[in-house]
């Protein structure tokens, strides 16, 4: 039980901007992967305001 990656990451094009990446999912091909930025633009941190 003790593999050396810390976690398992699969290769996979953005959707969005279509840029390889790497996502700690297995790609599923009902849902698009996005990639870290792209992923922080569809879902960005709660802002304060308000
Ligand atoms: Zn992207």
């Amino acid at each position: 039980m003790s593999y050396g990656r810390p976690r398992e990451l699969h290769n996979a094009v953005c959707a969005e901007c279509g840029k390889e990446c790497q996502v700690p999912f297995k790609p599923d091909q009902s849902r698009p992967v996005y990639c870290r930025e792209c992923y922080a633009k569809k879902r960005p941190a709660r802002s304060n305001r308000y």
